[in-house]
């Protein structure tokens, strides 16, 4: 996956002073880097019962989306706070650059379905312990974690220990 890592741009200070964002863009500007992402994924899992794809906003929708259709399974989205408009289930999460509170449908996810949850990049692992605890609130699974990029360096696979969990690339 060497590659792959020249199309993902480093931004220091954003969205404050001392973080460096791990900017996807380039690799969605590129035709066959997006699509060999979404394959590497759609490999991983192609033995797996996977039922639905929850993908985490708002990058997480783009390689989510793209990975149920390649899949041929239901996409969840799983919003910021206030955006989802009918009955929900909320978690709250501290972010390497903040604290936040993410949102699902009630009927997104039903008991017993394995969900892929998906997004662009897993840092301190807060925000995607709290989409599992929101699954596992309706009473489904989680099957697998997948994220394009890893920040190995902020451990979060330690917050998200006994999972299973998949990084295309790592940082
Ligand atoms: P975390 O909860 O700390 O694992 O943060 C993961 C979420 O925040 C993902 O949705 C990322 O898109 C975003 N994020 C956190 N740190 C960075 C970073 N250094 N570069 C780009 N996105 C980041």
């Amino acid at each position: 996956m060497q590659d792959l890592k020249k199309f993902i741009r480093d931004v220091p200070d954003f969205p404050k002073p001392g973080i460096v964002f791990k900017d996807i863009t380039p690799l969605l500007h590129n035709a066959e880097a997006f699509a060999r992402v979404i394959k590497v994924f759609a490999d991983r899992y192609s033995a797996e019962k996977i039922d639905k794809i929850a993908g985490i906003e708002s990058r997480g929708f783009i390689f989510g989306g793209a990975l149920s259709v390649q899949m041929g399974v239901g996409f969840v989205p799983i919003r910021k706070h206030g955006k989802l408009p009918w009955t929900k289930v909320s978690e709250e999460y501290v972010l390497e650059y903040g604290k936040d509170r993410i949102e699902m449908h009630v009927d997104a996810v039903s008991a017993g379905e394995r969900v892929l949850v998906v997004d662009d990049l897993l840092a301190t692992g807060g925000t995607c312990g709290a989409v599992c605890q929101l699954i596992e609130k309706r009473k489904a699974l989680v099957a697998s974690l997948a994220f394009v990029v890893e920040l190995d360096f902020l451990n979060g696979r330690e917050k998200l220990k006994g999972r299973d969990i998949f990084s295309i690339m790592h940082f």
